[in-house]
Formats: C-alpha cells, structure tokens, sequence
C-alpha cells in the first residue's frame, strides 16, 4: 500500500517569465525552482504527478475583476512599465500573459477534481493572487487566482457553497472584498494581526455585511505566534465554523510566509506545522467535499523554509486516512 495518496501539481516552467527586476525582490523565479527541486528529490516523488495549466479564459477573470482594470494591466505590461499601481508590484512585458495561467492553474484543477482524476490539487503558481483587489494590484498580486477558482467552481460545476481557508501570513484583503458579501462563499483567514502587519486588514470585527454575515472569519495572531496558537484556532474556531457551513467545495490559500525564518512576518511557524495543517485539511475535504481539495499557493519567500515547508503539507495532506 503506497504510503500517501496521490498529488496532482499544476504548474508550468513558464511561471519563471514573470520577472520581478531582479535578485532584490522576494517574490521571485526561485520560489517555484525550490518547490519543484526539493518534492523532485523527497518522499513524495512517487505519488506526484504534474498537469500543465491554461490560461483563464477573459469570461471567468471577469467574475472577480472589472474589464478596465485587464486593459490597464495588459498596457502595463505590454508598454514596459516596471510595475503596476505599486512599486511592490514588479511586472515585465511577459507578466499579463503569466498572470492568466496563474489564475488558470485552479481552474484546471478544479475540472481535474471533478472529473474524478484526483482528489488533492496542489497549484504551485506565480505570481500570487490574494491581495489583489478587483481593480488594484497589490502586494505582489496582480490577478486573484482563488477568487477566480472560486467563481469558476460554482458557475461552470454547480458547487454552491464554498469554503476558502487561507492561512497565509498575511491577510487576504482581495478575497475578502470580492466575498464579503457573498453567504455562498465562506473566507476563513489566520494571520499575522493587522496592526502589526501587511495589509492593515483582517479585524475579527470584519466578518461580513449584508447578505453575507457570518460567512467571514478573521483570526488574528499575536507577533510571535507559534504552532500552538494557529493549530488551536484551527480546532477550536475553524473546524466547527466550517461544519455549521457544510462546504460543497474546499480551496486553500497556502502561503508558507509565517515560517518562523520568513522575515515578511512576524509569526513563527515550524516547517512541522505545515504538515499538521495538511492533516487538518483533509480530514475538513473528507468529511464534507468527499476528499476533494484545491490548493493554490500564495506567499513564503525564505527558499529553503518554504520549499521544506510546501513538502510536509503534502504530506500531510496526502497521508493515508488513519494513519
Ligand atoms: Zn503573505
């Protein structure tokens, strides 16, 4: 009996075309080299198997960004501009093109998902998504890559309900606004507080308006958070809040930024702790998405921290039920 279960990896090499300026900045080509070289050398190799994305097609990016905001951000590109409405956000004249597949990678593992292919997708993608606000880039991200999947999900495949579980560092401000209104789409994030951190939002007082109240959980950690706290907010907030929900369809955003050798934050996550989100994951994919969960990674810029810590969520993600 194979000792896990099997990953689907959507990724591409031409990911790296996005260029960022250079060795300064942290989201960089060798974020995806190290991920894809250490799962190539690990215990992992056996079970994983890679699909190349698509390009999101112009009728699914809209659902979640206006068309002028597309326009504004191909002119950039294609006109040579160094970055979009930040310095923060570096592009090239590739980055457009790039930003559609990796927004495109969800959506092929969401059709890879549903058409019983695999249960476990995890899309190692650049540039990041979950800052990025229907018509602004920010912090790194251009185009909202779990939004988009999440849209997809619902309009192409019929899955109403749908949880997304973010445990980036950081708080995902552009999921949030896309959702917040929304009591289909339930956004769950654990973070580095807001006071203290990148972007400023992500209260516990925010937990959704209108039609979509209660359908937002904000939980803010303290600087210097370990394993503890998170994997308590986990059992003790995020397991019963997502089985009140009873979720169609499960996404994660993974950023592995609050290891604690991760300078973008304060937090100080073990690479061990990776592995434990991983289990609690799947025991949520299993007991309410018959097992089916899309992963989408968002920050975790310290190469080797990162690249060991992507490594133990598989595993835990893909550890035999039980075990
Ligand atoms: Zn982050």
């Amino acid at each position: 009996m194979a000792r896990f279960r099997p990953i689907c990896m959507v990724t591409d090499p031409l990911y790296l075309k996005h260029d960022t300026g250079g060795g300064a900045h942290p989201e960089c080509p060798a974020r995806l080299r190290a991920i894809a070289e250490k799962l190539a050398s690990g215990p992992l190799a056996a079970v994983l198997s890679t699909v190349a994305p698509r390009r999101a097609e112009r009728s699914w990016i809209i659902a979640c960004h206006p068309e002028e905001y597309l326009f504004r951000l191909e002119e950039a590109a294609l006109s040579g501009r160094a970055f979009i409405d930040h310095p923060d956000n570096q592009i090239c004249f590739d980055s457009f093109d790039i930003a559609q597949l990796a927004a495109g990678a969800g959506l092929v593992g969401i059709d890879r998902l549903e058409e019983g292919h695999d249960e476990l997708v995890f899309c190692s993608v650049r540039p990041p998504g979950h800052h990025a606000e229907p018509a602004l880039a920010l912090g790194f991200c251009l185009l909202n890559n779990v939004g988009i999947a999440a849209r997809y999900w619902q309009n192409r495949h019929g899955r109403k309900k749908i949880a997304i579980i973010d445990w980036d560092a950081h708080h995902g401000n552009g999921i949030q606004t896309l959702f917040e209104e929304d009591p289909d789409i339930f956004y769950i994030s654990i973070h580095e507080h807001p006071t203290f951190s990148f972007p400023g939002t992500g209260y516990v007082e925010e937990c959704g308006s209108g039609r979509g109240a209660g359908t937002l959980l904000n939980i803010p950690l303290p600087p210097g958070s370990g394993d503890e706290l998170i994997l308590r907010a986990i059992t003790d907030q995020v397991v019963p809040a997502i089985a009140r929900f009873q979720p169609e369809a499960m996404i994660v955003a993974a950023g592995f930024d609050g290891h604690v050798l991760d300078d973008m934050s304060g937090l100080a996550y073990s690479t061990e702790l990776y592995g434990q989100l991983g289990v609690h994951m799947a025991a949520m994919a299993r007991e309410h998405c018959q097992g089916r969960l899309l992963s989408i990674l968002e920050g975790g810029y310290h190469l080797e921290a990162m690249a060991a810590s992507v490594e133990q969520y598989l595993m835990g993600l893909s550890a035999p039920f039980g075990a």
